[in-house]
């Protein structure tokens, strides 16, 4: 017997071994396996297994030892990992280590022992290198490989197989211990009545600020959660824990720790639009099978609450539900939901999460402690058995596709695994993509609609500003951040003591710097892009190799000293709201602030508590955030993505304006919105305004149609990237030929450099193939191949790609 086995982190391709007779009835599809490889042994996935092999079978090595005693992944995600490797064309070991924690495949840490033959032993026999290795041992006895190596000067591994082989050391593989573990602080009131408290801190107002705080929230609290509500710092809450105010207690920091401490959320009475949506799904639960709906909800009409009633029916029916969330780390609010309503039956896995955490999520889940499973576009290979429902939250999200291989769409995948597991799935979105839109047209899925907001809220009216018909900012050359309606929408936001979120997509200072004399703009050196200008960290950086330099003085090119930041980022905006509104808290939240440690939670936190008036932030700040005090939204331009040579920059923008317009109102006050544009014909803009969804999906669909675009046709992207520019541009050449005359239905966009031409110092250079059909597709794809690239060129396939850049 022969089984293939896939070996993630050596061999992309799976490799034949011999299956010895006694590890026969245990070598099934989905085990681990411990195979010699090279000179060591490597953990791999049992992926195939067959009687017979074309290869020669006496070549072949045996299985060494098997690790689990039960498939480590059920079948149905064995297929869902081969129709991963075929359809977006990735090797079967890359597309296993994407769907499997990779602390599985991490080799055991091997230790060193003297045995008691080799403290004793007579050592005329032995090598130079073996007495080095046995002297190191005396003193140290056990000691891991790595350091034995090295303390004894030996680069390699064969002295301490010699002296393996002769007895006198031992060497063991110990399984690794899981990751060290973290423990987070939170403190709650000791038990007094609130005025003896306040006495006690009479002298310190910050003091008193956590007393009425954590009085108002009536719960413990993340010493984290507190310092940015109040604005007090660590060394207070110390001095109030001494003082016997508040207690102090630590708790381990799994993966949902960081949510266990909000308040619980609340159970609410359906609307009459929400149980009709639960209803309906139910019902297909109930039945049972595959059964594709598109919970199409305005901002705010309460689709969390849907999809976690439809969750109760299936745990109460004994099943499981996976919930995709874009990114957890953005958006902890739909994890933290779900979380709180199913506590301990929850497990949330993600890949920012410690190996550690991640990996005893997953165990929670393969041994159906946890039968609810939160996560992010990973989180749909969790080892459930009994799966009831899946539910892709916020559907239209670019995030669900893997930008690196496997390149794979998370929503697409949960179609493809609802289908082959007979489950319902459930895609929810304000603003439904064009793809699930079109699942609807063609009758492949059912609609189920939200019209309008929980509580009688009304979506929020939205004003268009012609930023050609407005006066320039100074010193902006002739643009403007800040036009009169948001000016004075934004003082009245603020005198009101409102909230308001203002878009700008953009981080940094500026996104050019331009020298006024002779016009030379400051490219990245290894990149075809501008250098972006940092103020707060003084300095010039590219954003897509991360290359920085400090702000030049003069101009490179002429020496003169009128260097201009033209345009704006999140900091400029920051800069001159600060200047309009000299009094008031905001904060930024974009990638910068995200990268700091805790600047997530601190800049969320600081604008939930109402600390901050208003938040400045890039995309992110549209991802599916619940402020109820936010009264106004200002879209500083909404011009950034149109610009952009992509088919998808229209939906882009529809979506990124309605989402973001969708902040506003979500409490008890009316919202508005402003958006600013100098294309205010834009159908996106202006479908964004009426919010008219279906008008603007009309109209999108027309035109992907027309261009053979996705949804209306099967795209793929085939990108050479080469350090020399000449060598990509013949790759691209060399497919195009091997492609030679495709079918009528086919077309063939390029090869052509592609929209930014270079990244890292690689020229890059595309083909387009868009084909009627997934099958003409792959045909296309295969002959595209058939060309070896030289090892200079780089040849990636993009199998529905999000992004043509
Ligand atoms: P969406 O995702 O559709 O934008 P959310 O699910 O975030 O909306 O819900 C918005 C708010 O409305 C949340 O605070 C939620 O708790 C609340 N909510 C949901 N359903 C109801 C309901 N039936 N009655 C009252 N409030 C509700
Ligand atoms: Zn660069």
């Amino acid at each position: 017997m022969f089984a293939d086995i896939a070996v993630p982190k050596s061999a992309p391709e799976p490799l034949t071994y011999r299956v010895p007779k006694e590890l026969m009835p245990f070598t099934v599809p989905g085990v681990r396996v411990r195979v010699p490889l090279r000179k060591r042994f490597a953990t791999g996935v049992v992926v195939g297994i067959s009687t017979t092999t074309d290869l020669d079978p006496d070549s072949l090595r045996p299985i060494e030892e098997m690790l689990d005693d039960a498939p480590l992944l059920p079948k149905r995600l064995m297929e869902t990992a081969a129709f991963i490797a075929t359809h977006y064309r990735c090797p079967l070991g890359t597309t296993l280590a994407a769907m499997i924690p990779a602390r599985l495949f991490r080799a055991d840490a091997e230790e060193a022992e003297l045995t008691p033959a080799g403290a004793g032993s007579d050592l005329e026999t032995a090598d130079a290198d073996v007495t080095a290795l046995l002297d190191v041992l005396r003193e140290g006895r056990t000691l891991k490989v790595p350091t034995l190596l090295s303390r004894a000067g030996i680069s390699g591994r064969s002295a301490l197989e010699r002296a393996a082989d002769l007895g006198w050391i031992r060497i063991r593989r110990r399984r690794r211990d899981h990751a060290p573990q973290i423990d987070v602080t939170a403190y709650r009131l000791a038990d007094l009545p609130e005025e003896a408290l306040l006495d006690a801190c009479r002298r310190a107002p910050r003091q008193r600020q956590v007393v009425r705080w954590l009085t108002a929230e009536a719960r413990p609290a993340l010493s984290s959660e507190i310092t940015a509500a109040t604005g007090c710092s660590a060394s207070t809450l110390r001095a109030m824990s001494s003082k016997g105010l508040i207690l102090k207690f630590t708790q381990r920091k799994a993966g949902r720790a960081r949510w266990s401490l909000s308040p619980s959320s609340e159970r609410h009475r359906l609307t009459d639009e929400q149980r009709t949506a639960v209803k309906a799904i139910d019902a297909a639960t109930a039945e049972g099978g595959y059964a594709p709906f598109l919970l199409h909800g305005v901002t705010g009409s309460g689709k969390t609450e849907v999809y976690l009633r439809c969750l109760e029916t299936v745990l109460a029916a004994g099943m499981g539900g996976i919930v995709l969330v874009p990114e957890i780390g953005l958006t902890p609010a739909a994890a933290g939901a779900v979380t709180q309503r199913f506590g301990r039956a929850t497990a949330v896995l993600h890949s920012a999460q410690s190996d550690g955490d991640r990996w005893r999520e997953w165990q929670r889940v393969r041994t159906g402690e946890a039968r609810i499973v939160v996560g992010p576009r990973s989180a749909l290979f969790a080892p459930m058995d009994d799966l009831g429902l899946i539910v892709v939250d916020e559907e239209h999200d670019s995030a669900y596709k893997q930008q690196e291989a496997p390149r794979y769409h998370a929503r697409d995948l949960a179609l493809v695994l609802g289908r082959d597991t007979g489950v319902p799935v459930l895609l929810c979105s304000a603003t439904p993509s064009a793809e699930a839109e079109a699942l609807v047209r063609r009758e492949l899925a059912a609609k189920l609609e939200l019209r309008h907001r929980v509580a009688g809220n009304r979506l929020p009216e939205v004003a268009l500003v012609d930023l050609r018909q407005e006066p320039p900012e100074e010193g902006e050359q002739g643009r403007t951040l800040f036009s009169r309606p948001l000016k004075n929408a934004l003082a009245e936001t603020i005198e009101r003591g409102e909230q308001a979120i203002l878009l700008m997509q953009r981080r940094g200072w500026a996104p050019v710097l331009m020298c006024r004399d002779c016009g030379h703009r400051m490219d990245c050196p290894s990149c075809s892009v501008a250098m972006v200008v940092h103020r707060r960290s003084g300095d010039l950086r590219c954003h897509y190799c991360g290359h920085h330099r400090a702000i030049p003085a003069t101009c490179p090119s002429c020496s003169g000293e009128m260097l201009d930041p033209v345009g704006a980022g999140t900091e400029k905006v920051a800069h001159h709201l600060r200047r309009l509104h000299p009094g008031i808290d905001s904060v930024i939240l974009d990638r910068d602030t995200v990268r700091r440690r805790d600047g997530l939670e601190t800049a969320l936190g600081r604008f939930a508590s109402g600390r901050a008036q208003v938040l400045v932030g890039t995309q992110m700040v549209a991802k599916g955030h619940h402020f109820p005090g936010v009264t106004l939204t200002g879209v500083i331009s909404a011009d950034a993505l149109l610009n952009l040579p992509d088919f998808r920059s229209g939906e882009r923008t529809f979506q990124l304006l309605t989402q973001v317009a969708g902040r506003a109102g979500r409490g008890d006050l009316p919202g508005r919105v402003i958006i600013q544009t100098y294309y205010p014909d834009h159908p996106a803009v202006l479908y964004a305004c009426r919010h008219d969804v279906s008008s603007f999906l009309d109209e999108e669909l027309v035109f992907r149609q027309a261009f053979a675009y996705p949804p209306a046709a099967r795209l793929a992207l085939i990108r050479f990237e080469s350090k020399s520019a000449p060598a990509a541009r013949r790759a691209a050449e060399a497919a195009v030929d091997a492609i030679g005359r495709p079918p009528e239905s086919v077309r063939l966009r390029g090869p052509a450099p592609s929209p930014i031409e270079r990244i890292r110092e690689r020229w890059r250079w595309q083909i387009l193939i868009s084909a009627r059909n997934r099958e003409t597709l792959r045909a296309m794809l295969e002959l595209a191949e058939t060309p070896t690239v030289g090892k200079n060129v780089r040849r990636t396939i993009d199998v529905d790609p999000l992004s043509t850049l």
